[in-house]
């Protein structure tokens, strides 16, 4: 059983008296512990399609089939939790809360599943010392820099332990010394703890760490191909 599969997912968006259709059937399965690139131009649905695989956002029509659970058929609450326990999600722009430290940061997530305090904190301290900030964690994201804000953010992402990993153009607003630095460490992720990436961006750079790469164009997938995913690997 695949842990993820879109069926002819279509999407539109209400945009004044009419509907626009964004998404015009897009089918996807992926496996466990795949790693994905999302490539397109600007505006052909990569987002659309990224915030209904993470249960942010529901589909028009179509199927979307998570770990084996049909989505549409989840209340609020269900979808909530599915999410939660599936999904971690890191942004371009980090989305950190500003004057909060980083490990209350990382901790935050967790206090929607349900994790006691004490459990939280040493998780959430586990996974910044894995992103290398163990000496960093009372800071507040205004003390760090651009990739160590991303690295918080990468810990916020796994502390709950989701088998998926989703990433919105993750180095957007990185050079490309760091942006390296930060796709290693989701090369780590997949190859060390099976995590499931799904990621987008428009750098084919950072989309050469992928093992599959899928190409949008105007809503829908216009191929989908095996990449061999040994950039990091190569430059090490
Ligand atoms: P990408 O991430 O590939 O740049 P998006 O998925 O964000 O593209 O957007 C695809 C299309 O859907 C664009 O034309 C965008 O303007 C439109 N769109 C996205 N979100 C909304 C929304 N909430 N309301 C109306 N149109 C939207
Ligand atoms: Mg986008």
């Amino acid at each position: 059983m695949a842990l993820i599969e879109l069926r002819d997912i279509k999407k539109s968006f209400r945009m004044g008296d009419g509907e626009l259709e964004v998404l015009h059937g897009v089918s996807l399965a992926a496996e466990r512990g795949e790693f994905i690139a999302m490539m397109g131009p600007s505006g052909s649905g990569k987002s659309t399609t990224m915030n209904i695989l993470g249960c942010l956002d529901t589909p028009t029509s179509g199927t979307y089939m998570l770990d084996g659970r049909d989505v549409a058929a989840l209340d609020g609450d269900e979808l909530a939790t599915i999410r939660n326990e599936m999904v971690g999600f890191v942004f371009q722009g980090f989305n950190l809360l500003p004057r909060t430290s980083a490990l209350a940061n990382v901790e935050m997530p967790m206090l929607y599943s349900g994790v006691g305090a004490r459990e939280r904190r040493a998780r959430a301290k586990e996974a910044l010392e894995r992103m290398g900030l163990g000496d960093r964690m009372d800071h507040d994201p205004s003390r760090l820099s651009g990739g160590q804000q991303q690295r918080v953010a990468i810990a916020r992402g796994i502390v709950n332990r989701a088998p998926i990993l989703m990433a919105d153009e993750p180095t957007g607003n990185l050079d490309s010394r760091t942006s390296d630095e930060i796709m290693k460490l989701f090369q780590e992720l997949n190859a060390g703890e099976g995590i499931t990436i799904v990621l987008v961006t428009h750098e084919a750079d950072v989309a050469a760490y992928a093992r599959r790469i899928l190409n949008f164009r105007d809503g829908v997938i216009t191929s989908d191909v095996a990449s061999r995913g040994v950039k990091g690997a190569d430059a090490a």
